[in-house]
């Protein structure tokens, strides 16, 4: 059994509040919603972050970012959204499982903290 809680979510051993799913990807309301709206995205494959990105992964990518852009509009979004990736330490990752938050329903801080 993977370590990885993402890799758990996908395969069913750990639940999760789901609001997308298709063959590749998976989207689900974050455990510790940071706003209103706060949905994580996520390849079923495991790519431990965008670090590890390789050009095979072009499509996939690419999918992912429709996913959100089509998660966004599904869920009216029509204030605004952000999505954020976190890739390392320094940026907060603390699931190593690629992954887009889409955060909405209040006004966002620019820069972040
Ligand atoms: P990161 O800090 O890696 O950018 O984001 C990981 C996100 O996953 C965090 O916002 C955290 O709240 C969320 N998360 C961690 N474990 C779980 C879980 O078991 N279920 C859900 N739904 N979200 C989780």
């Amino acid at each position: 059994m993977p370590d990885c809680i993402f890799c758990k979510i996908v395969a069913g051993e750990i639940p999760c509040s789901k609001v997308y799913e298709d063959a590749d990807m998976l989207a689900f309301h974050d455990i510790a919603p940071q706003a209103p709206t706060h949905v994580i995205v996520i390849p079923k494959k495991e790519i431990p972050s965008l670090d590890q990105l390789t050009e095979e992964d072009e499509a996939l990518v690419g999918h992912l970012v429709l996913v959100v852009s089509k998660l966004a509009r599904d869920l009216g979004l029509k204030g605004g959204y952000r999505m954020v990736v976190n890739c390392g330490p320094d940026a907060g990752q603390s699931v190593d499982h690629l992954h887009f938050h889409l955060l909405a329903g209040r006004q966002l801080k620019w820069p972040p903290g």
